[in-house]
């Protein structure tokens, strides 16, 4: 629960949408292909993202932030990911380790994080996952053990975004791995590099290509106590959970941008080829595709501007989140397959550009809780409000 008090008036989100929606037009969408089939990281882009101010989005104006909300940050979210969802996961991870530190962390860390992540200084990362657990985040083995005034960390981390050219990561360990229930005995540590914080290789994927995911790995790593999130040992589990909403929330407008994006392609490629003397969307089968699609990218959409209204009024939106990232992630599935099928073989061509939807999208429906979970999660959450 948050409440994201927001700076920015309807005319400041038009103009931001506007000037980042011609930006894309003229910088990035011409070199999306390269990067994408390269896997190559967009230096480049990404300090234009800085300039920009895409790093800043989220960040209160007394840390030399935007004071942008989470209703217009999804719109950003959707924007970006129309034209490459690369881009959203550049920043995603640096705006919710913002979004920690500001509801979980101590003045100090406030003070001394904060105007760094806003002025995109510091690159904010999250370490969750290992490569024995990810689902089950209370499974996790990453070590820190206390010694004098600092803390020392042994142990692995799997699939971090940003993990290569970020700068600040929120690492979750065991600080006591005896208790019980587990979840009492993990602790988030705000760290920055340095000896025995191993960065251990990128990883191929599928699709979200050019934002790396790496492991990596920590050996005998010492960190000050005073590095611990909110100063306290034993929150890291609740503090980690906690920022999924967020995470839930942008993963949905993620999907909403990959969903819409596959539908425009798929709007005006059935409007240019023809079959049987006449354009395809004539023929009613594509015609039922195009109207699918075209409801599904609204329904998400409304599903996310739902999610994101509550998060900005402070109010518990973890089902209204996680039903976002459900539908809208399944959405964006489906659209990407559904504009393949309607651009026929050319639809399974590097030259177009929906073969990128097809690989990206499915990690819409992995990240940020898989979609099984987000069904359990809903479920449990309906039987709570609505107890027989
Ligand atoms: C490209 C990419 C980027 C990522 N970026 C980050 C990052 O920046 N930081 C980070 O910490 N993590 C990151 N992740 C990790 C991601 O959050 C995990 O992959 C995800 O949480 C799933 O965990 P897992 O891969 O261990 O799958 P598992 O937990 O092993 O799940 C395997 C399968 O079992 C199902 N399952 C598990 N438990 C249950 C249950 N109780 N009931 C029903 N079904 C269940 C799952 O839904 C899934 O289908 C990233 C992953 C990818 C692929």
């Amino acid at each position: 629960m948050s409440a994201t008090a927001s700076t920015f008036s309807a005319e400041d989100e038009a103009q931001i949408l506007a000037a980042i929606g011609s930006w894309l037009d003229n910088e990035v969408r011409h070199q999306v292909k390269h990067f994408d089939h390269a896997d190559e990281y967009p230096h480049e882009i990404v300090k234009q993202m800085k300039e920009l101010g895409l790093f800043s989005l989220m960040y209160p104006t007394e840390y030399g932030g935007l004071g942008m909300n989470a209703s217009a940050y999804a719109k950003v979210i959707t924007l970006l990911c129309e034209t490459w969802m690369s881009l959203a996961g550049v920043i995603n991870t640096h705006m919710m380790l913002g979004q920690l530190v500001l509801r979980f962390g101590t003045e100090e860390q406030k003070a001394h994080f904060l105007p760094r992540l806003a002025s995109a200084e510091l690159h904010g990362v999250l370490c969750l996952t290992e490569p024995d657990a990810g689902t089950d985040l209370q499974g996790i083995k990453t070590r820190a053990k206390r010694d004098g005034d600092d803390y020392v960390l042994n142990g692995s981390k799997m699939w971090i975004t940003n993990g290569m050219y970020g700068s600040l990561y929120a690492v979750l360990t065991k600080t006591n791995p005896d208790a019980k229930p587990a979840h009492k005995g993990m602790t988030l540590f705000l760290a920055e590099r340095g000896p025995g914080f191993n960065i251990d290789g990128k990883l191929k994927k599928l699709g979200y290509r050019a934002v790396e995911s790496v492991a990596l790995s920590f050996q005998d790593f010492r960190i000050p106590a005073s590095r611990i999130l909110g100063g306290e040992e034993g929150h890291g589990f609740q503090h980690a959970v906690g920022g999924l909403e967020l995470g839930r929330i942008n993963v949905a407008a993620r999907a909403v941008g990959v969903a819409r994006a596959a539908l425009t392609d798929a709007v005006r490629y059935a409007q240019q080829r023809k079959t049987f003397g006449k354009p395809i969307c004539e023929h009613q089968a594509i015609q039922i595709k195009l109207a699918d699609m075209a409801t599904r990218v609204e329904a998400a959409r409304l599903l996310v501007e739902q999610a994101a209204t509550k998060y900005d009024r402070g109010e518990r939106c973890d089902m209204e989140a996680g039903m976002a990232k459900l539908f809208a992630s399944e959405a964006a599935l489906s659209n990407a397959t559904e504009a393949m099928r309607v651009h026929g073989g050319y639809g399974y061509s590097q030259e177009f550009d929906v073969e990128r939807y097809y690989r990206d999208a499915p990690l819409m429906c992995i990240g940020e809780g898989t979609n099984e979970i987000q069904r359990v999660l809903i479920a449990r959450e309906l039987v709570k409000r609505f107890p027989a």
